[in-house]
């Protein structure tokens, strides 16, 4: 990985920290996106300064066309090269259908769906011309299955399952892999956000008796981008049986 060059949405606290903080570990250089939290996407890029790596965080939202096509740029133009794109940013919410309105709708899939096209479009001319990288789109089980209450959410994972198969289709002869990575239950913020009742649901049927944890899904991550030939895969860690 060393020399190689990664983004990550949402790298300033939960999954996407911990990605940044693995792929910094194995001397990739990190760029760091997030919306609100920009002070603390700082602090994780400093963390790897001084762990001898080489990050930069951004004030970026997915959602703004415009600022993620600077925000590449300006990532290229540091590091030289962009390599890898781990779409990662996510909001999720608590309602039923009847009690979504059409803000929460638009807002859950302009971060989640809108933002991973952003993002990716942003990229590929870089990777096209390189002739090699690799985005991967974090999605959900709950994509499949549903959840009761997070229709806006489950219908964004399972978008972002088709912007996965698709691109990877279109862009697989020229040297980009694109797989989607579905991680188990994690006690993040938006883990820890979600209503007792589906957390204690969703870890029962685990057959692990337990979820994910970050650190867990961010290993699989890299261990992922660096196995040649793997590409238009949907990878679920989330132990549940769905079949
Ligand atoms: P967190 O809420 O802990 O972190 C979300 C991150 O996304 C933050 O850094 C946040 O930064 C950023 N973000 C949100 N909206 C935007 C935006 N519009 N533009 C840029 N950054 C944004 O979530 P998790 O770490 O738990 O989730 C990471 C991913 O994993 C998500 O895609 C989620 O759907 C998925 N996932 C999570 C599961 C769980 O149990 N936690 C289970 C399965 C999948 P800021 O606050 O600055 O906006």
């Amino acid at each position: 990985m060393k020399g190689l060059t990664v983004i990550v949405t949402g790298g300033s606290r939960g999954l996407g920290k911990a990605i940044a903080l693995a792929f910094a570990a194995e001397g990739a250089k990190v760029g760091l996106l997030c919306r609100r939290s920009y002070e603390t996407a700082r602090e994780v890029a400093r963390q790897i300064e001084r762990e001898g790596g080489v990050a930069w965080a951004y004030p970026c939202d997915v959602a703004d066309c415009g600022a993620v096509n600077s925000t590449v740029g300006d990532v290229f133009r540091k590091a030289g090269s962009l390599d890898l794109i781990v779409n990662n940013a996510g909001v999720s919410h608590s309602s039923l259908l009847l009690k979504t309105d059409e803000g929460t709708w638009d807002a859950v899939l302009a971060t989640n769906l809108t933002g991973a096209f952003n993002l990716t479009r942003a990229a590929l001319p870089y990777m096209l011309r390189q002739r090699r990288g690799h985005i991967v789109n974090i999605g959900s089980l709950s994509a499949i299955q549903g959840i009761m209450g997070s229709v806006a959410y489950c219908a964004s994972k399972a978008g972002l399952i088709g912007l996965t198969l698709s691109s990877a289709r279109e862009y697989g002869s020229r040297g980009i892999a694109v797989n989607a990575v579905l991680p188990g239950y994690m006690p993040t913020e938006m883990g820890k956000a979600m209503p007792p009742a589906s957390r204690e649901a969703i870890l029962s049927e685990n057959v692990l008796g337990r979820g994910s944890t970050p650190e867990d899904v961010a290993r699989f991550i890299v261990r992922l981008v660096q196995t040649e030939g793997v590409s238009g895969q949907v990878f679920n860690l989330d132990s549940r049986p769905w079949w």
